[in-house]
């Protein structure tokens, strides 16, 4: 069922009865040319691509629990394309053209707002460097404006100029950043993915990975075995859990990361704004709250819940940057597990097992690569051939010194 104005105007009058649901619910075939573990953004995103760009469709997606269990249903739904490395840019920015048609391809509402995304600078050293950043972004054909404080002022005007402990000297906007609605691309993807004769199997974990001559043959699931000719492993925070059970090692760490909804408010942030001086971004959203977040909890962990420490860290970034922040009250906050890489750049590419795929070590970045990874990573999987704008996500860029270091903060996971 194609979803249009037409058709919610004619199932209403039907009385909404005749809505299908967004995808089956089957059980396993005892065999599939692909089988995808992890239906979280990054899995989905891969099965859908797999069906739509390369034909090939007898894939199943096996997840643990429930679609949106995991990072996908839990992050702050921001999207950007403000990288400075050649390694980074074009990938994400080849996501970013993914977003901006991505409601037509796959129909579904995802509430896609490229409201802007907005990087305060406190320093003159800061402006330097968020200026090279820009002007990298715009050799890349990414858009990119050096706003000065007044200019900052004018769109944020709450944020704190005259007292602050790091005064804001301005911002790199870059305009068609925002967020999209993080669940509704779980579900819009596993629609379309669906749709074209992928089977999606909640509550089926993987437990183990069938290996004969040297390649793999299939998994082992809480619902049996499942034969394959390829697995493609996309479990984000559980990344290094399942690939120990091929026996790989990853260059990964697993850490939690925390988000933050405040009571509804009327409209006051626009953008998304980030502050310079410390880590913290803020949104609003469509219902009112405020959507925030900072950093990640400093130690490995595999739990989707964080410390209280965190919290009060976040909110002393999120009040020296918006004062009045404190007299909001938050409503819920929650975890999840990223999988933090080395030098915090993904990992698109194969693995020394045969037909043995891996997509990991998207730190908590990965929901704007969405898109791209799933496209990327189905590219590889189909033709053996890294896609364009991929190709420095190796596995052994570590080994061979080609690092992806964006922050420049070297071998700390935890600081990426
Ligand atoms: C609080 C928070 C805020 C964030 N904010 C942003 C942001 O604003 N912008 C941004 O770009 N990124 C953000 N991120 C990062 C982003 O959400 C992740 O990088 C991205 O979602 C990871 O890819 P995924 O969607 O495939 O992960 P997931 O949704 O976690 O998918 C992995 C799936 O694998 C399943 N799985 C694991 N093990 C098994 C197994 N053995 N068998 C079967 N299934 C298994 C899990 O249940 C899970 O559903 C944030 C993350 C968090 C937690």
């Amino acid at each position: 069922m194609r979803y249009s104005a037409l058709s919610v105007f004619l199932n209403g009058l039907r009385g909404n009865k005749a809505w299908k649901p967004a995808w089956r619910s089957p059980s396993p075939k005892s065999h599939y040319d692909v089988v995808i573990v992890g239906g979280g953004g990054h899995g989905l995103a891969t099965a859908y691509y797999l069906a739509k760009e390369f034909g090939i469709a007898n894939v199943a997606v096996l997840e643990k629990g429930w679609l949106g269990s995991g990072n996908i249903g839990r992050n702050t739904t921001i999207i950007r394309s403000n990288y400075l490395l050649t390694g980074n840019n074009p990938f994400y920015e080849f996501s970013m053209k993914l977003w901006e048609g991505l409601e037509q391809d796959f129909n579904f509402n995802a509430m896609v707002s490229q409201r802007g995304v907005l990087n305060l600078y406190h320093s003159d050293a800061q402006r330097d460097t968020y200026m090279r950043r820009g002007n990298a972004m715009r050799m890349h054909g990414v858009d990119a404006e050096l706003l000065d404080r007044e200019a900052v002022r004018k769109m944020l005007p709450f944020l704190d100029y005259g007292n602050a402990r790091f005064p804001i000297q301005g911002g790199l906007l870059q305009r068609r950043g925002g967020t999209v609605r993080h669940d509704a691309v779980a579900w819009g993807y596993a629609r379309g993915a669906d749709s074209r004769g992928v089977d999606i199997i909640q509550n089926c974990e993987v437990t183990g990975i069938r290996r004969e001559n040297g390649r793999v043959t299939g998994v082992e699931t809480s619902q049996g075995f499942i034969g394959c000719g390829k697995i493609a492993l996309a479990a984000a925070g559980n990344s290094t859990v399942v690939a120990d059970m091929a026996g790989l090692r990853l260059p990964i760490e697993s850490h939690v990361l925390q988000a933050f909804v405040s009571e509804g408010l009327k409209p006051f942030i626009d953008n998304v704004v980030t502050f310079g001086a410390g880590h913290f971004y803020v949104s609003q959203s469509d219902k009112g709250g405020l959507v925030f977040g900072g950093d990640i909890d400093g130690y490995n962990s595999y739990a989707q819940r964080g410390n209280l420490a965190t919290v009060e860290h976040v909110a002393e970034a999120g009040v020296a940057m918006i004062p009045s922040l404190s007299r909001v009250r938050v409503l819920r906050s929650w975890g999840g597990v990223m999988d933090m890489s080395m030098d915090g750049s993904p990992i698109i590419d194969r693995t020394h097992i045969d037909n043995l795929y891996l997509n990991a070590g998207w730190c908590y970045g990965g929901f704007k690569a969405t898109p791209a990874s799933g496209f990327c990573f189905a590219h590889l999987i189909a033709r053996e051939e890294p896609h364009d704008t991929a190709r420095a996500f190796r596995l052994d860029r570590f080994a061979r010194g080609f690092l992806l270091d964006e922050k420049a903060v070297g071998a700390q996971p935890n600081l990426h």
